[in-house]
C-alpha cells in the first residue's frame, strides 16, 4: 500500500483511511469493532468531528490504551473562541486522549486568518499541547484556494473523488507545492460511486489521504483488501471512470444535507439526486410507497431559497427538484432507466 506524507505534519500513514462519520448509526459495540478491525488491517488514520454527535465517544473507546499507534483526526463548528475552547475540551474527553493529532476547523465558509479569534484559538491549542497540528475543512473550491495561498494550515480537507474537475485536482496539487496535508472527503462522491476499486486506482494517482466513510464490515472488508491486493490504474478502470463522468458530471446533489432542514420538510439530500440514485442502485429500493411520497413532496417547495444559501456547492436546488421529479414521475408511469 502507497503512504501519503501529509505535508509538514510529517505525519505519514497508508493510503486508506477511516472516515468515522457513518459509525454514528450504528450501535457503539459494532463501532468499536469496526474501528478495532479497520486498525489490524492496517488503517492508521482515523478522522472524526465534534459535529458527527457519538462518533468521537466510538473512536476513544475504540483506542484507549493504544493512542500512540493511530492517528485521529477531529473538527469544530465553532464561531467563537468560547465554544472553540468547549468543543475542544469535549473531543479531547470523548477521544480519552490528551492530544489531537490534527484539529480542523470544519466546513469554513472562507480562511480565518490571524485577525480570527477561531484561528487564534487554533494556534494557542497547538502552543498548549492539546493540538499537534492545526487544520482546515471546505466545500467551495474559491475557499479551499484562499486557505492554501494563506500559507496558515498545515492540512486542508476537500471534497475529492474521481468526479474531480481539473480545478480541484490542481488543488491537490497546489496543496502538495506548500507542502501541506491533502485529506480527501467524499472519495464516494456522497454514494453516487459505487466502484471501490476505480475510487482506490483514481486516488493512488495523488498525494492525497482519503477517508472513506465506513458503517459496515463489508464495506471496510472491501478497503481493507487494497492492503493486500494494491490498486493502480488499468484501462480498464480507466473505462468505468470515463462511464461515470459522462452519466455523473455537472451539476449534481453530493448528498451531504448542509441545505436542510427544508422550509417544507423535502428530503433534499436524497431527492435532489433521485434521478442518480435510482440509476445506481438497485431501483425498486427508490420506488416504495415512502419515496414516492417524499419525491412528491417536491411539488410543495415554496421557493424560499434558504436552501440555496447553504449549499456550498451552490446548487439551483428547487430546478434541480422539480428536474429529479418530473424524471421520477415519467418512470413511475413506465419510462426504462
Ligand atoms: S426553496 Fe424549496 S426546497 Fe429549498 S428550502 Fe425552500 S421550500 Fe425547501
Ligand atoms: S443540494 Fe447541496 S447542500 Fe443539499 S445535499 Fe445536495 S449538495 Fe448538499
Amino acid at each position: 500500500m502507497r503512504t501519503v506524507r501529509l505535508g509538514k505534519t510529517g505525519i505519514e500513514v497508508p493510503q486508506n483511511a477511516f472516515g468515522a462519520l457513518p459509525i454514528q448509526r450504528v450501535s457503539t459495540e459494532e463501532a468499536v469493532s469496526l474501528l478495532r478491525n479497520a486498525y489490524e488491517g492496517g488503517m492508521r488514520f482515523f478522522d472524526t468531528a465534534r459535529a458527527y454527535s457519538d462518533s468521537e465517544d466510538k473512536v476513544g473507546k475504540a483506542f484507549e490504551g493504544m493512542r500512540d499507534k493511530v492517528f485521529i483526526s477531529s473538527k469544530t463548528m465553532a464561531s467563537d473562541k468560547k465554544k472553540f475552547t468547549e468543543d475542544l475540551d469535549t473531543t479531547l474527553k470523548n477521544l480519552k486522549t490528551d492530544y489531537i493529532d490534527i484539529y480542523q476547523l470544519h466546513c469554513a465558509p472562507r480562511c480565518y486568518d490571524e485577525n480570527d479569534e477561531l484561528y487564534l484559538a487554533l494556534v494557542d491549542a497547538k502552543k498548549q499541547g492539546k493540538v499537534r497540528h492545526i487544520g482546515i475543512t471546505a466545500h467551495k473550491i474559491g475557499v479551499a484556494e484562499e486557505i492554501i495561498k494563506s500559507g496558515l494550515y498545515e492540512t486542508l480537507q476537500f471534497p475529492f473523488s474521481y468526479l474531480a474537475s481539473d480545478r480541484d485536482i490542481e488543488l491537490v496539487k497546489s496543496c502538495k507545492e506548500h507542502d501541506m496535508g491533502f485529506i480527501a472527503m467524499k472519495g464516494l462522491s456522497g454514494g453516487l460511486l459505487n466502484n471501490s476499486k476505480a475510487c482506490m486506482a483514481f486516488m493512488s494517482q495523488y498525494d492525497a489521504l482519503p477517508i472513506w466513510g465506513i458503517q459496515r464490515q463489508s464495506e471496510l472488508d472491501e478497503w481493507l483488501s487494497f492492503f493486500e491486493n494494491e490498486v493502480t490504474m488499468t484501462d480498464e478502470l480507466k473505462a468505468v471512470i470515463d462511464k461515470d463522468r459522462k452519466e455523473l458530471l455537472g451539476e449534481f446533489c453530493r448528498g451531504c444535507g448542509y441545505c436542510m432542514p427544508c422550509t417544507v420538510d423535502i428530503t433534499i439530500n436524497q431527492c435532489a439526486r433521485m434521478s442518480q440514485m435510482i440509476r445506481r442502485a438497485p431501483s425498486q429500493n427508490w420506488l416504495t410507497e415512502h419515496w414516492q411520497q417524499e419525491m412528491m413532496k417536491i411539488d410543495s417547495c415554496i421557493e424560499c431559497g434558504i436552501c440555496k444559501t447553504r449549499c456550498p456547492y451552490e446548487l439551483d436546488i428547487p430546478t434541480l427538484l422539480k428536474k429529479n421529479l418530473k424524471d421520477y414521475k415519467e418512470i413511475l408511469a413506465g419510462k426504462e432507466i
